[in-house]
């Protein structure tokens, strides 16, 4: 027998319950009575629609909670990487070391002296605080610190070329993704393109000829980024750029995106361009991120030339794209570990290049030992976040064969602490690498009810 829709309790009648008042203690009142005026609707239409119903006051405030509850979930949660990909994009880029979190935390609750000159007791400059740490470190005359890199991109062309020509070569014409195209940024600032050179080749000729019949308001070079071309290739080396460009008294900018500021070689990777080296090789301005290969928060650095940092800071786009004091104060504790020397065990992204496949094995073989399923086996660890084009690192990975593995990827994805992995030869592989130790008993926890829910196929 189908409830009367008028046996549906009131929401007066739900307020008087003691359950109501503590709703309305964790939640407030206007979202509480809100969440109370969707259930009963909810159930008004099941009824008129025939459904089953409980109509029990239990049971309707225990709806309302459930949609409290979700309403009332931060929608940005953490998750467990075990991709294997240190810089994921999509995932957050670089995990902070414990010491930007302590400054961040240090700051964030009060005031500070973000742009307060405690000597005068006047007002001071927000650019100072990373800006002394970043001259110290790589010997730039000065430097500045917007929003992402893609602003400093922006930034730098609208200051320095709106209007006028800017010579880019036709190799480095990139998207990075999420949208940052170099050619769309250029026409953004105003600048206009022009193409030097052919897709693979392109020589400083080809740049002097550029100049020499257009001229131009500065020259830019893109690291390729994401991509690598292979084969038949040449692009002009930084320091012959930079003389050209001197020649014809222009700067040369220099987009390196992620911006290494330790040798990259070290760790059996290719050499990522250092940021010390476009300085050293003449570019005038560097631009890059903060998130990348600093291992920071996000954030897009500018360094070089004072007169053109001048110039740019005085432009209103700067205002519009400046660093907070969070940012700020988590890039300065960042950049402490490198003046340090203490990156590799400091900055969570090094840490996790710098770990052997020894070391990953063992790992994986104890997440093997405490599931006692799956097999550890050989694989490939990839930097990402457009640093080292197809630069991987190997590694070893817990492989566990599901019937669908999707399916268990889904419901990996799904979990209060969701956990991302990959499909490799019809297997689940989790990559020790990017998993933070701290999340290794989560992991296992939900690994082992993934197991218990769906028959492993050993
Ligand atoms: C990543 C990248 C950017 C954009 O940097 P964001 O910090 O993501 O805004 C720009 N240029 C190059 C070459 C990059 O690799």
């Amino acid at each position: 027998m189908t409830p009367d829709p008028r046996q549906i309790p009131s929401v007066d009648q739900l307020l008087h319950l003691s359950t109501t008042a503590w709703l309305i203690e964790s939640f407030g009142r206007t979202m509480t009575l809100k969440a109370l005026r969707e259930t009963l609707n909810t159930l008004r239409n099941n009824l008129i629609h025939g459904k089953i119903v409980d109509l029990t006051p239990e049971s309707i405030l225990t709806q309302a909670q459930n949609l409290l509850n979700t309403w009332f979930t931060l929608s940005l949660k953490p998750v467990i990487n075990a991709t294997g990909v240190i810089l994921h994009t999509n995932l957050g880029r670089a995990p902070l070391s414990p010491s930007a979190l302590q400054a961040i935390s240090h700051i964030a609750p009060g005031y500070c002296n973000l742009e307060f000159d405690l000597e005068t007791g006047r007002r001071g400059s927000r650019n100072l605080h990373a800006t002394q740490l970043l001259i110290q470190l790589t010997g730039a005359e000065d430097a500045l610190v917007v929003n992402n890199n893609a602003a400093a991109v922006l930034l730098v062309l609208s200051a320095l070329a709106a209007r006028r020509n800017v010579l880019v070569a036709r190799s480095q014409l990139i998207e990075i993704g999420g949208g940052f195209r170099i050619p769309e940024i250029l026409h953004q600032s105003r600048a206009r393109l022009i193409e030097v050179g052919t897709t693979n080749r392109t020589r400083i000729e080809d740049f002097e000829r550029a100049l020499q019949e257009s001229g131009a308001a500065l020259i830019l070079r893109a690291h390729h980024s994401n991509f690598r071309i292979i084969g038949f290739t040449e692009e002009p080396d930084l320091t012959e750029l930079a003389n050209l460009a001197h020649r014809y008294q222009i700067p040369l900018v220099d987009d390196l995106g992620s911006g290494a500021l330790v040798d990259t070689a070290k760790y059996d990777l290719t050499h990522e361009p250092m940021v010390q080296e476009s300085l050293a090789a003449n570019a005038d301005l560097v631009c890059f991120s903060g998130d990348k290969l600093l291992g920071g928060p996000q954030a897009g650095i500018i360094l070089g030339r004072k007169d053109l940092l001048e110039k740019i800071k005085r432009h209103p786009l700067a205002r519009a794209v400046r660093a907070d004091k969070i940012t700020l104060v988590a890039l300065s504790a960042t950049l402490l570990h490198y003046l340090k020397g203490d990156w590799e065990q400091a900055i969570p992204v090094w840490h996790m290049i710098a770990q052997s496949a020894e070391t990953l094995k063992a790992r994986a073989n104890r997440w093997q030992a405490a599931l006692q399923v799956g097999s550890v086996i050989e694989s490939r660890s990839t930097i990402g976040g457009g640093s080292l084009p197809g630069e991987t690192l190997p590694t070893y990975v817990l492989a566990l064969g599901v019937k669908s593995p999707s399916q268990a990827l889904k419901w990996l994805r799904h979990r209060p602490y969701p956990i991302v992995a990959r499909i490799e030869n019809d297997h689940i592989v989790l990559d020790p690498r990017t998993v933070l130790e701290e999340q290794e008993d989560i992991l296992l926890r939900e690994l082992r009810q993934l197991l218990t829910q769906i028959k492993p196929s050993l």
